[in-house]
């Protein structure tokens, strides 16, 4: 695979979207909360939407060839941690970018930026759902297909962006896996705080380490201008972490005060399918995590049963 750097283009480019989003008048609460996207950004109340709550007796089981990830285990060279107001942000200043391909894909995706959603307690705060059942944080991994000369082009395109997204439980333990992270959280806990930080650790260090299973659909940005150009990946198991790491998400500031909350309610799934690919190891992982099957086939559907 080629490696490709990013060039000062791009990099402005961050910087631009940076100021952008902030800029963009959009909140969580009240006049600039949800309900009210759709006023100024007409996208918003399209019909192929994001986040959604995905039901598990509503899927379409398919095997699609395996995830290629490429440069997903280096640690990255520079990269800049931004609290924007809406989210904490990465995003990779000088290095390799991470790309991705396979699967869902038709396409080679790099990377653009990583971001999280979070709630004012452990028992919401994830965009998607699985069975009604919200997470505490999600992590949303944003990549443009580079068959397009940049992200900002990639936008124009219904098959412009994948978001490889995660969802975490509660544990006993801290991750250790995040602290490098969490030093940076730290660090922007002001508005529009960023820093730079040098020989951070890899994309590997934040996702699960088993991605065999995971459901796909095509959806939108969850944020204005709710584009709808995303082939979302999201992966069923989950990462741990310690209810101390979750809360420190909270202690962010954005202008109203701490950032408590900045996930979107789900959307209707309308007209769309959501395909799930049960890996490699799904026997065993599946009856492992007590997500125990029965499914009963009819034609190329199957409607399983997850408990
Ligand atoms: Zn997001």
């Amino acid at each position: 695979m080629t490696k490709k750097n990013i060039s000062n283009g791009i990099l402005l480019f961050y910087i631009l979207g940076i100021l952008t989003c902030y800029a963009q008048d959009f909140g969580y609460d009240g006049s600039e909360g949800p309900t009210h996207w759709g006023d100024k950004y007409e996208k918003c109340v399209g019909k192929h939407q994001s986040p959604i709550d995905i039901d598990a007796k509503n899927v379409r089981f398919k095997d699609f060839p395996p995830l290629i990830y490429d440069n997903f285990d280096k640690h990255l060279e520079e990269v800049s941690v931004t609290n924007n107001g809406h989210t904490v942000m990465l995003s990779i200043d000088k290095g390799e970018i991470p790309t991705i391909s396979g699967g869902p894909l038709n396409s080679t995706y790099g990377f653009s930026q990583l971001h999280f959603h979070w709630g004012p307690n452990d028992t919401l705060g994830s965009e998607n759902k699985i069975n009604h059942h919200s997470f505490p944080l999600e992590l949303h991994i944003v990549m443009y297909n580079m068959a397009y000369s940049s992200f900002k082009q990639a936008l124009n395109f219904k098959d412009g962006l994948t978001v490889l997204s995660f969802l975490y439980s509660v544990s006993h333990e801290n991750n250790t896996r995040y602290n490098q992270f969490e030093q940076a959280l730290d660090a922007v806990h002001n508005l529009l705080a960023s820093k730079k930080f040098r020989d951070f650790v890899s994309l590997g260090d934040f996702v699960a380490i088993d991605r065999s299973a995971y459901f796909t659909y095509e959806g939108s940005l969850t944020t204005p201008p709710c584009s709808e150009v995303v082939t979302w990946i999201e992966f069923k198991n989950t990462i741990p972490v310690s209810k101390e790491q979750i809360r420190n998400f909270r202690l962010l500031y954005n202008k109203g005060g701490h950032l408590t909350h900045n996930y979107r309610p789900v959307q209707a799934l309308h007209d769309r399918i959501i395909y799930y690919n049960r890996g490699i190891s799904n026997h065993t992982s599946i009856m492992s995590t007590s997500w125990a099957i029965f499914a009963v086939f009819f034609g190329d559907r199957i409607i399983s049963f997850f408990v």
